[in-house]
């Protein structure tokens, strides 16, 4: 069954994720792509509607992105957003100049009037606030358009051409900001594209199993499944699709949480598959004695991890696919349009040179993270898989400050695990976004039972982000820590003393090592 598209043409804002993460919430299927994709190909995808992104050029500029005329003749639907609409004015005729009497640069929060008898903004509030980011402005509007919306700077804060059904919005609908943006742009889909509304993930899932069982046919596809969100959900997926065609290597490191690696393994066990399990936690103890220097730690379980994967690949022979879970905002950030810059290796790293396989398949290219997720829970994979916090691949060997034994490891999986559900109790769980244990190297006195310890400090981490890239320490509420803290010097043998993690990304990074 075919979706409802909206095409997002790509003018190199910095927003574009944004602009279509809001349509699909807005149960809209759409893709970004890049505004040299030919027009052909945009008539043949047969799209509802078309949006053009900001971007960081002005559009007057002989060098500065543009497509054909025949963009405007496809009898389709456009919203331009800032350069956007400046280039929707300026290929229909009109005038786009630099800030001068007649109109100046906006940044930030804007008041602005609208004119709601048109369908853009059909229902809602006649002032309200918008976000602006522009230095040029639309000076001359071409034939057939009106002002829709107007701040006390710009004339043109909105235009409508309703006989075409072309739109633009000199200010950004997509962020947040922009106070009525996404019951605007759910206008421009509903009303003026006409949409439905009919991107569901059941539907999503079907179709998606459809695909992979053409493509593969009888063939055999092979996946390394870290088991973390987008390998899980990927396996999944493959699972339901070709079932015992396809086979999961699951290098388990020993270095997982507690109880992962047997949660990981019960997931995908009995789906059909053929699931393979190396426990290879002696291997990389062994490999990692002594070692305490944390780029050496990384390097020797990266290594190690390729090799293991390698000997058990080898085992199975040839395979026609490689399976990797490539998402959307990887394939946005790799630059659109130009195939041979998208890093479609990126989440494993060097493994496809170690693997004979003819085709890579990236199930998961086109969706974002939260969309990974809501897939996971409508393939019906295990709840604790699905909400997965991000893992560092070298896993708790990096959690662990200095060298690593085996029994440091059994201290901070026990530790951790106390301080998971203790969380997962006050009901913290999915607002805090990442928190974890880790054990340090330090020994202090402590006294218990009257007597003296001299044993190790645990440092708990909580932070709060939405990109991870800048992170906020959670404020976890005193009583959850004390809590926390009781039962685990009380529960976990070599641990007399606690400590809270109270610095932010930058200056200091999540993860400890
Ligand atoms: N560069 C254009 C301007 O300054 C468009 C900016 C944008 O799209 N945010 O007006």
């Amino acid at each position: 069954m075919a979706h409802e598209l909206v095409l997002v043409i790509d003018f190199g804002g910095q927003y574009n994720q944004l602009i279509a993460r809001r349509v699909r919430e807005h149960k809209i299927y759409c893709e970004v792509i890049s505004y040299k994709t030919p027009i052909e190909e945009i008539r043949a995808r047969n799209p509802k509607g078309i949006i053009f992104t900001g971007g960081p050029n002005s559009v007057y500029l002989d060098t500065s992105p543009r497509m054909g005329k025949e963009i405007f003749e496809l009898s389709v639907p456009i919203l331009g957003i800032c350069y956007g609409a400046q280039f929707l004015v300026l290929g229909l005729g009109g005038i786009v100049t630099e800030a001068n009497e007649n109109a100046v640069a906006e940044f930030g929060r804007t008041d602005c009037e609208f004119d709601n008898s048109s369908p853009l903004f059909s229902g809602l509030k006649e002032k309200s606030v918008v976000w602006m980011s522009h230095n040029d402005h639309i000076e001359t509007l071409p034939e057939g358009f009106r002002s829709i919306c107007h701040s006390d700077k710009c004339p043109y804060g909105a235009i409508e051409n309703p006989e075409k059904k072309f739109y633009g919005t000199q200010f950004h609908p997509e962020v947040n900001h922009t106070e009525q943006g996404f019951d605007m742009l759910g206008n421009f889909l509903y009303k003026v594209c006409g949409c439905a509304g009919d991107w569901t993930m059941e539907e999503y899932a079907q179709t998606a199993i459809r695909e992979i069982r053409e493509k593969v046919g009888g063939g055999k596809a092979l996946l390394a499944l870290s088991g973390g969100v987008d390998s899980s959900v990927a396996c999944k997926l493959l699972a339901n699709a070709i079932g015992s065609q396809l086979t999961c290597i699951f290098v388990d490191h020993g270095l997982m949480r507690k109880n992962e690696g047997d949660e990981v393994e019960a997931a995908f066990a009995d789906s059909g598959v053929n699931f393979v399990r190396v426990n290879a936690g002696d291997r990389f103890l062994g490999k990692l004695a002594g070692v305490d220097e944390p780029e050496r730690k990384r390097k020797i379980i990266g290594e190690e991890f390729i090799r293991v994967f390698e000997e058990e690949a080898q085992k199975i022979g040839k395979v026609d696919y490689l399976v990797q879970g490539t998402i959307y905002p990887d394939v946005i950030e790799s630059g659109l349009g130009d195939a041979a810059v998208i890093k479609s290796h990126h989440n494993v790293g060097g493994l496809p040179d170690y693997v004979d396989f003819k085709e890579i398949i990236e199930p998961l290219r086109l969706l974002f993270k939260d969309e990974v997720r809501a897939l996971g829970t409508t393939l019906g994979l295990d709840e604790k898989l699905v909400w997965r916090q991000p893992f560092p691949g070298p896993g708790l060997a990096i959690r662990i400050i200095g060298d690593i034994t085996p029994e440091k490891v059994v201290t901070l999986q026990d530790a951790d695990a106390i301080f998971r559900e203790e969380i997962a109790n006050a009901g913290l769980d999915r607002s805090i976004n990442q928190y974890f244990a880790v054990l340090t190297n330090m020994r202090s006195v402590g006294v218990m039972g009257d007597g003296r310890t001299y044993d190790y400090t645990l440092a708990l981490r909580g932070v709060t982000t939405s990109d991870f890239m800048t992170a906020d320490f959670s404020r976890i509420p005193y009583d959850v820590l004390e809590k926390v803290s009781v039962r685990i010097v009380n529960e976990v043998k070599n641990i007399n003393r606690i400590v809270y993690d109270i610095t932010s990304k930058p200056p200091a990074t999540i993860e400890w090592e």
